[in-house]
């Protein structure tokens, strides 16, 4: 019986995998395949927390298959070369791989399927990855969707997602097995080790995920309604990584929790659970966003941002990444991130506004820092988040809507435990200056054993003036 080659790309996982419940359910020998090919991403190779992230995943996808009798063969690509290799030297006759969305992965793959098919090898693909495909929801004019309220009611009338199916329990494999390189071999782990603070804050792989769900719905779903905004609070799930990388399924994460949500006898979604599934309703928008534009991961979706006028001020730009603006909630942010590689979203948007409205830098250099430095950097939810925090999507946060830094942190950090956790040098600060540390008093400021301008930076530029600056810049593309 001839066997099958499960392409793995980003569905590393056993569980409720359509590509490698397939190729199971032929009966025949079952090869998993993945082929390191950044080049044929175009733009956007994997950056590299997220190049770290795949090393481990791709350790652990392998020795969950070997535990059901097949493993994972590594090869570089080019993949039009590595598929059909390992095809002839494991005389298989079949390729299996769940879709991914991104444009330049899209044109990539049709030409692919197209290829193994004129050699007569079955090439089928499956979705594993969304609740439903972008192509599958369509306004009433026909013309994809751009606002996410009437996108989400059209799909939550349409959603009756399948029950995640349980992973294989065992799988045929080879009595000769084709050549691997070592995961090792692809150098996805950085030369210089900086990943400590990741290997401290995550788990990659299919249980890190699994694990993580567990968890959400022991200690946070209960409160995620009111608590999703709190940086300074655990109550968001941090499924993000384990969904980019397909650790865990979207459907695992929607049945899971809609069970949950189901309370004794009356059938009732709490709203907990509602708030919850809408926010996997925007990562499922962020897709069909991309899928339909493909232009937008570079170019704003509303015309009239082509001409904003954005400045080029690379000390700005520079202070932004390293955390070092003198806005304590910005620096938390950016300084969390570059340690964990991830970031609260509520602190996202309050960075991205800071960068593209205070600073009027362009988006697209937010975007790239993040993709590089993201362990959860998704080409459809960074695009959709950058867009629509700069204004230029056409369902975004109004351009004149400024954030202020300061209210923002007092807001959504009112005691101040998130910035001091992710800036040090402000720890003793008190409460009522935390989030404005240059209004301090300097009786105050000796006491927080606090040097200002010295340990701790003045604001790169001031809130009042910035925000009138954007507003000008914004005047001048107005229609
Ligand atoms: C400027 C900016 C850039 C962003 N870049 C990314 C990115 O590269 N990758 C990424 O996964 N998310 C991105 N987001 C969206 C969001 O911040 C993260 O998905 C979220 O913070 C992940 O944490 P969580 O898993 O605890 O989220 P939860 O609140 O627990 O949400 C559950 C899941 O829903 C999805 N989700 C939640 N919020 C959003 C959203 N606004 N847009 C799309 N999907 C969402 C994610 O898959 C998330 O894991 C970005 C947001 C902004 C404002």
């Amino acid at each position: 019986m001839n066997g099958s080659v499960v392409w793995f790309r980003r569905d590393l996982r056993v569980t409720d995998n359509p590509a490698l419940l397939a190729a199971a359910a032929r009966g025949g020998p079952v090869v998993g395949l993945f082929v390191w090919a950044p080049e044929e991403e175009g733009d956007w190779p994997p950056g590299s927390a997220s190049r770290w992230w795949l090393h481990h995943s791709l350790q652990r996808l392998d020795a969950s298959l070997r535990e059901r009798g097949s493993r994972l063969i590594l090869r570089r690509g080019p993949t039009l070369d590595a598929i059909p290799n390992v095809l002839r030297s494991c005389h298989c006759d079949a390729v299996f791989w769940n879709r991914l969305y991104d444009p330049d992965i899209v044109q990539r793959d049709i030409g692919i399927k197209q290829r193994l098919r004129e050699c007569e090898v079955r090439a089928e693909s499956f979705n594993g990855s969304l609740l439903l495909e972008p192509w599958e929801l369509r306004s009433v004019s026909v013309a994809p969707y751009q606002i996410f309220t009437p996108f989400w009611k059209a799909c939550l009338a349409r959603l009756a997602p399948d029950r995640p199916r349980p992973a294989p329990e065992r799988l045929p494999g080879m009595s000769r097995w084709p050549d691997s390189l070592a995961v090792s071999d692809l150098k996805l782990e950085p030369e210089i080790d900086w990943a400590a603070g990741l290997r401290a804050a995550w788990t990659p792989g299919e249980e890190g995920g699994a694990f993580a769900l567990r968890r959400f719905l022991e200690e946070g779903l209960a409160h995620y309604a009111d608590e999703r905004n709190r940086p300074d609070k655990p109550s968001t799930s941090r499924l993000s990584p384990h969904l980019h990388f397909g650790e865990i399924s979207t459907r695992q994460v929607w049945h899971a929790v809609h069970h949950q949500g189901h309370s004794n006898c009356d059938e009732k979604i709490d709203d907990n659970v509602r708030v919850f599934l809408s926010e996997l309703g925007w990562r499922e928008f962020a897709h069909h966003l991309l899928y339909h534009f493909p232009h937008s991961s570079h170019a704003p979706l509303r015309e009239e941002f082509r001409r904003f006028p954005w400045q080029t001020n690379v000390a700005h730009l520079k202070a932004w990444q390293r955390g070092r603006t003198g806005y304590p909630i910005v620096d938390a942010g950016m300084r969390e991130l570059w340690q964990t590689g991830w970031m609260h979203n509520r602190v996202r948007m309050i960075v991205a506004s800071f960068l593209v409205k205070h600073l009027l830098i362009p988006w697209t250099e937010g975007a790239k820092w993040f993709w590089d430095t993201l362990v959860d950097a998704d080409l459809a939810n960074n695009t959709l988040g950058w867009q629509w925090t700069a204004g230029c999507a056409a369902d975004a946060a109004p351009y004149f809507r400024v954030f202020n830094p300061i209210l923002q942190g007092q807001n959504f950090d009112p005691d101040g435990h998130y910035v001091r956790r992710w800036v040090p040098e402000l720890r003793a600060v008190p409460t009522q200056c935390i989030h404005c540390p240059w209004k301090m008093p300097n009786d105050v400021e000796s006491k927080a054993r606090l040097s200002f301008g010295k340990d701790y930076p003045p604001p790169i530029v001031e809130h009042d003036q910035s925000r009138i600056r954007a507003l000008e810049a914004w005047n001048t593309i107005k229609k």
